[in-house]
């Protein structure tokens, strides 16, 4: 796993969904990178580049709809999915774990002890963020 699959301080889930591509092909079966936590998203790193090579046959053909399960086969795609396992978050159904701020507050230390005033900053910024997750997830 790399940088790319890490957001919110955990690891981002794998899902599979529909997205149009910029050249506006529909591309079927995608696996995605989701973060339950502030909802960032984006194509399982090892697949980016087939999708990319999909979608830009499908834009020069004119294709209009596709599948990436079909271009490149299923046992692929539910090999990039297998990488990530399913989220805590996902099974308790809430959108930020307590050792997520325990790991910001920890690092609020760290940062305070080291006068970053930049970073300090951030991660009040993160926790902020963390804390107005929790509130919609309450109401
Ligand atoms: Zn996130």
């Amino acid at each position: 796993m790399t940088q790319k699959d890490f957001c919110c301080g955990l690891t981002m889930i794998g899902l599979l969904r529909s997205i149009y591509s910029e050249g506006g092909v529909l591309v079927h079966d995608v696996p995605m990178l989701v973060c339950p936590t502030c909802h960032k998203s984006h194509i399982i790193p090892d697949l980016e580049f087939d999708y990319i090579m999909l979608t830009h046959y499908c834009e020069s053909d004119r294709v209009k709809v596709t599948s990436l399960r079909d271009a490149i086969g299923e046992r692929k795609i539910l090999d990039a999915l297998a990488k990530y396992p399913e989220d805590e978050r996902i099974r308790t159904g809430r959108r930020v774990l307590p050792q997520q701020i325990d790991a910001v507050l920890d690092l609020i230390n760290v940062a305070k002890g080291m006068d970053d005033e930049q970073w300090h900053n951030e991660l009040l910024d993160q926790l902020k963020k963390f804390s107005s997750y929790q509130q919609i997830k309450s109401r």
